[in-house]
């Protein structure tokens, strides 16, 4: 069986899934404040979850930030006093086995991939539009990070076909560079972008709902959405074409959206002939945790040869 980690501020998350991705045994605790306690707190939910089972499980962790491929030291954590350390090493040390640790974007797409809105396809993007605008993407079940871990950060490409007449004046990016999908499609960049031309302060749900009550702007801020969404998943399909794009994060409630977007990546994509898929995640908050959960290597079935 399989435990899975999703690290977040307040609370961490543990689900235990078998190898059908049925859940076993679930558990939530609060998020430690020192390293320490952390690595204590990791081995103390390992050691509860297996007794719970009844067998020795893998494990998995997920969390926003990254193992730093040159150093192997955690960066980019939101836990903040988990940067610096050789997670990876301290916990194998601590629980006598390997630990697999990726991001929630990573997390997600897999969960996606492996038994949810993208099951069955060899190729699957995974989006994730919320706060950001995180991606990755999943060849034959397993998750493709690159040389930088940064293969599907497609949030942090250019918006394609930026045209000020029709997308608005430039946008910077806290990443130091300008008109990022991130600053247009994340719900943050969605409401920001709005606010800041009619001098609002509306928060995305506010603005879909006026958007449902067919306020002008609004109605025309969600179709330019819509269509810069659109824009950015057929970048994705023109050079990875996956047999599913998966769209999750608070923007892929809204009803429609999905439906919408998929319609009109075909205006976008290469081959006119083209069949494409885009669907809304189908495990919502839960894929951080359940991604983690699928992050080991499956065990290979023994071959003996002579
Ligand atoms: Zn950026």
């Amino acid at each position: 069986m399989r435990i899975g980690f999703d690290i977040g501020g307040t609370k961490i998350e543990t689900r235990v899934l078998n190898q059908q991705g049925a859940e076993m045994f679930r558990a939530r605790v609060a998020t430690p404040h020192d390293y320490d306690t952390f690595i204590q707190t990791i081995a103390a939910q390992v050691k509860e979850a297996e007794q719970a089972v009844g067998v020795s499980c893998s494990i998995g962790i997920g969390l926003p930030g990254a193992v730093c491929p040159h150093t192997q030291l955690m960066k980019n954590a939101n836990c903040t006093f988990l940067n610096g350390h050789d997670l990876l090493a301290d916990l194998a040390r601590e629980l006598g086995k390997a630990v697999y640790i990726d991001n929630d974007a990573n997390c997600f797409a897999l969960s996606e991939a492996r038994d949810g809105a993208g099951k069955g396809g060899n190729v699957v993007f995974g989006a994730v539009l919320g706060t950001g605008c995180g991606g990755a993407l999943v060849v034959n079940q397993q998750l493709i990070t690159g040389r930088n871990a940064i293969a599907g950060e497609w949030g942090h490409n250019p918006l394609p076909g930026y045209t000020p007449e029709i997308d608005g004046p430039a946008r910077a990016c806290y990443c130091g560079r300008e008109n990022c999908i991130e600053t247009f499609i994340s719900g943050t960049g969605f409401s920001k972008g709005f606010n800041q031309r009619f001098g609002t302060s509306l928060t995305t749900p506010q603005l879909i709902a006026q958007a449902e009550e067919g306020q002008i702007n609004a109605v025309h801020a969600y179709r330019l959405l819509v269509d810069q969404v659109a824009r950015s998943v057929a970048s994705i399909i023109n050079v990875v074409d996956p047999d599913t794009f998966v769209i999750g994060g608070g923007l892929s409630n809204i009803p429609g959206l999905i439906e919408a977007v998929e319609k009109e990546t075909y205006r976008y994509v290469f081959s006119p002939e083209a069949k494409i898929s885009v669907k809304q995640a189908q495990y919502g908050d839960a894929s951080g945790v359940r991604g983690a959960a699928w992050l080991a290597p499956s065990p290979q079935p023994s071959t003996e040869t002579r």
